[in-house]
């Protein structure tokens, strides 16, 4: 096993621009990983279901570099990761009664709730996409409880793969995935369940995504059985500011507020180096500021869709979009 981590090291080291270090499960390991995140850096861990690629969820950078490294083409929202008591997740979100009843005996391993964002909650906005909803879980399995505990804050995680591949339930699976592009993983061997958390929504109590924890089969199911319920369709209206949005616009017209980016300065620029990381850390941010200002016309500078440029235009086009 040692070995096997060593030669993936190695193959990792030479795939991407950083060496990721391999962590233990002992004091020294999750000092390391929590040092890491506090850094803003990406480290993956074990739950009890796979391993996550977590991020300072309160960190705008280091959540878009989550996107960036899983190579994602759009923006989904994150499950935030806490380490409890169950006070802390009203600094973030409002618990309904029905949403407590699934807590009465501690939170079940393997599962995610989805709840009204509280505002001023303190959340990078890609965490959440935008949606005036987070995703919370409180992961049982130790090694994820020290490292939140040393962290001492939210952890975005997604589960850490690259986008459109397996989900990963032990150390060597992120290595293979995403060595060399992250700059740890903690080594905790195979996850418990190896699959993905059970994601419920409230007010409601709606089935979005089926997983490890077990739910009542009387309970409404989202209309999609993916994985990916909160897939782009069904929340188009979510994703809009009320202003209209004009894309490729190298200039803008008199009675438009224009979102600039690298040589295009605009009034206000997702990133004056033409940085795409930076951008999409940026993004939700200025969209928000249009609404506070109650922008009516926003015209945006084109992005090159390579890269986190993809996420940015898509989730570009869906504010574009007509709407219904
Ligand atoms: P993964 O990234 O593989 O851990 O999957 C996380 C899942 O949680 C994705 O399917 C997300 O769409 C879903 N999710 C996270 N936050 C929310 C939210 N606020 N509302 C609905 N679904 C969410
Ligand atoms: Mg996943």
């Amino acid at each position: 096993m040692q070995a096997e981590l060593v030669a993936c090291k190695s193959y990792a080291a030479s795939r991407g621009d950083m060496e990721t270090e391999v962590l233990g499960t002992d004091g020294a390991g999750i000092d390391r990983a929590a040092l890491l995140l506090r850094q803003g850096a990406l480290v993956a861990f074990p739950t009890e279901t796979v391993y996550g690629l977590g991020a300072d969820a309160t960190n705008d950078e280091a959540v878009a570099q989550i996107f960036a490294v899983k190579g994602r083409p759009s923006f989904n929202p994150l499950i935030v990761h806490l380490a409890g008591p169950f006070s802390e997740v009203s600094r973030y979100a409002v618990l309904p009664a029905a949403a407590e009843r699934y807590l009465a005996r501690g939170w079940p391993p393997g599962l995610t709730l989805v709840l009204p964002l509280k505002p001023r909650s303190g959340l990078s906005p890609l965490v959440t996409a935008g949606l005036d909803t987070v995703a919370i879980r409180m992961p049982a399995a130790p090694v994820a409880q020290s490292l939140l505990r040393r962290f001492g804050g939210p952890v975005a995680a997604p589960s850490a793969n690259p986008s459109g591949r397996i989900s990963p339930s032990r150390a060597e699976h992120v290595l293979a995935g995403l060595g060399g592009q992250i700059a740890a993983v903690i080594d905790g061997g195979p996850t418990q369940k190896g699959l993905e958390s059970t994601i419920l929504q409230f007010p409601g109590t709606v089935v979005l995504r089926e997983g490890s924890f077990p739910v009542d089969d009387a309970l409404p199911r989202a209309t999609s059985s993916s994985d990916t319920p909160t897939a782009p369709g069904q929340l188009t209206s979510h994703y809009a500011p009320s202003g209209a949005v004009r894309l490729e616009a190298e200039t803008a017209h008199a009675d438009e507020w224009h979102i600039g980016f690298g040589a295009i300065a605009g009034d206000e620029t997702l990133s004056e180096k033409g940085d795409l990381t930076e951008a999409a850390a940026r993004l939700f941010h200025l969209l928000h500021k249009a609404d506070e200002r109650r922008i009516k016309k926003i015209a945006v500078a084109p992005i090159p869709d390579t890269g986190l440029g993809r996420a940015i235009n898509d989730r570009l086009r869906r504010a574009a979009a007509p709407r219904t």
